[in-house]
């Protein structure tokens, strides 16, 4: 089936780390020839890379290596700003490829589902980490940034993302790739305290050590936990003296070290608060308190659970994050499974409601398992589904395309008018991209609008061929 002159073709939704990963083993496998076409919606490839991680976390971004040697191979194509669903269906995929790797991750947010929620003021932490980001669905978003008191839902990586990103002093933001609007506006924030909740205690905290550590290394932003929040109920005690989970041992130790820090006099300060859950968002035009209920540690079926006890607190704020989980969308004519919030599979094999194995469609990353994990999770999971991709060709069970070419489906994408960005177009914008910022001493300047972003390539080729011949070559 598989031959330089009919390869194997795989169409993979999404351009995030699953996505790449995905692509890079099916290329390393040497029995079959396989062509990639990655389609994304965006202009911008690298999903979360580029619009989750933290400005501030630059090492973090620099797995863009690993995907950057990816899309150099031959037999790969880039379809920016092509959304599924709309400029190309499933009913084309199957037309135009042999296999389909969903991976979309979870593009929205978790809800909490208490009175208050939607009050403005409160807003999903994954819509403030797109607006600093740059992310063009949320760069128009608006933040009140005049308020002194914040609280960040959640205690997760995300929740320390936001709080840092909060805390940080204008010179800090200024050294990141974070959006132009978004250091504007939080070069002028007048907030002074960000307080973290956590619905359980400190040894179920979600943190990775290094994340809870950075908390305490910001440059003008005081850490504060209190002592007596540490003191652990017996459960929690055993479970940590147990040695099960070194993540939650070493946190446990940094917060001690936090709470035994003598009194910092800095502009803000990140206070952790634990044992408690959010159950009004209090306010009349827009939030201005957060009402928690204290709870305690209960085992129900196996897991430490937030119990609620008979106490209440209000904290007076003028806004709230809600960073408690992203969350998966279904995509149209897509398997979905709505209780979980994935594209329900078997091992990344995609299966329908009654679990039966849908032939030629995968699932790897966010959307396969859900929100969980780092970036390098991805590189197991796109392992995992990758092989069964492989075991089906091997089997002869894949879709069998009437027009299985390259050439088709961008005839397909030009007659239908659909402007797509290739990998060469993302290469202009990324160099555009650094260009301006190097001018003006920062490591990048994002583009934030797709507009701008195909206007700059477009303006970009123009002059390319406006030049002499000897020039342009270059
Ligand atoms: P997360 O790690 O799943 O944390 C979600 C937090 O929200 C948990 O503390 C959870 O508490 C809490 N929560 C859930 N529902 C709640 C409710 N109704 N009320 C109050 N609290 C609630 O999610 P995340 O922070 O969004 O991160 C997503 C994934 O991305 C994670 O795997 C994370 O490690 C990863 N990530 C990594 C980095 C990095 O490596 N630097 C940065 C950002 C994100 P319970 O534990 O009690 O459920």
């Amino acid at each position: 089936m598989s031959s330089a002159s009919s390869p194997l073709r795989v169409a993979i939704i999404g351009s995030g780390p699953s996505a790449f990963y995905a692509a890079d083993f099916l290329f390393k496998q040497t029995d079959w020839d396989v062509e990639i076409d990655m389609f994304e919606r965006l202009p911008t490839p690298f999903g979360l890379v580029r619009g989750g991680v933290a400005p501030d976390h630059p090492k973090i971004k620099s797995v863009i290596k690993a995907y950057e040697r990816t899309a150099s191979h031959a037999n790969f194509r880039f379809y920016g700003n092509v959304t599924f669903g709309r400029d190309i269906t499933r009913a084309d995929i199957q037309a135009h490829y042999h296999a389909v790797i969903y991976a979309v991750g979870a593009q929205t947010d978790r809800q909490m589902g208490i009175p208050g929620e939607d009050l403005p003021g409160s807003h999903a932490a994954t819509e403030f980490v797109g607006w600093y980001n740059g992310h063009p669905d949320f760069r128009d978003l608006e933040f009140d940034l005049s308020q002194e008191r914040v609280v960040v839902i959640g205690n997760g990586n995300v929740a320390t993302d936001v709080a840092r990103m909060l805390a940080r002093t204008p010179d800090e933001l200024y050294q990141t790739d974070i959006a132009p609007h978004a250091l504007d506006a939080l070069s002028r924030s007048n907030i002074k305290e960000i307080i973290v909740l956590g619905r359980r205690g400190p040894v179920q905290a979600k943190f990775t050590n290094s994340e809870l550590k950075e908390l305490g290394e910001m440059a003008d932003a005081a850490i504060i936990v209190d002592l007596a929040e540490l003191k652990l109920d017996p459960l929690s005690e055993e479970f940590l003296l147990s040695g099960e989970d070194r993540i939650a041992e070493r946190n446990y130790q940094t917060l001690t070290r936090f709470s035994e820090q003598p009194d910092q006099h800095r502009a803000r300060k990140i206070v952790m608060r634990f044992l408690r859950s959010p159950v009004e968002l209090i306010g009349t035009d827009r939030v201005e308190a957060i009402r928690v209920v204290k709870n305690e540690i209960c085992e129900r079926a196996h897991f430490l659970s937030p119990c609620p006890t008979e106490d209440f607190e209000t904290y007076p704020a003028g806004l709230v994050f809600r960073s408690i989980g992203y969350q998966g969308v279904p995509l149209p004519g897509v398997s979905f499974d709505a209780e979980r919030s994935i594209i329900p599979n078997e091992q990344g094999r995609v299966v329908t409601e009654n679990g039966e194995v849908i032939r030629g469609e995968y699932a790897v990353g966010w959307i396969k398992r859900g929100p969980s994990g780092i970036i390098g999770t991805n590189k197991p999971d796109a392992q995992e589904t990758t092989t069964l991709v492989l075991e089906d060709v091997a089997a002869g069970n894949l879709l069998a395309p009437a027009k299985p070419a390259r050439s088709a489906v961008e005839h397909m994408l030009k007659q239908r008018g659909t402007r797509y960005v290739t990998y060469e177009d993302w290469q202009i914008l990324d160099r555009i991209e650094i260009e301006r910022g190097q001018a003006i001493g920062r490591p990048r300047l994002k583009f934030t609008r797709v507009d701008d972003m195909l206007a700059a390539i477009d303006a970009h080729k123009r002059e390319r061929l406006a030049e002499p011949a000897h020039l342009a070559a270059r």
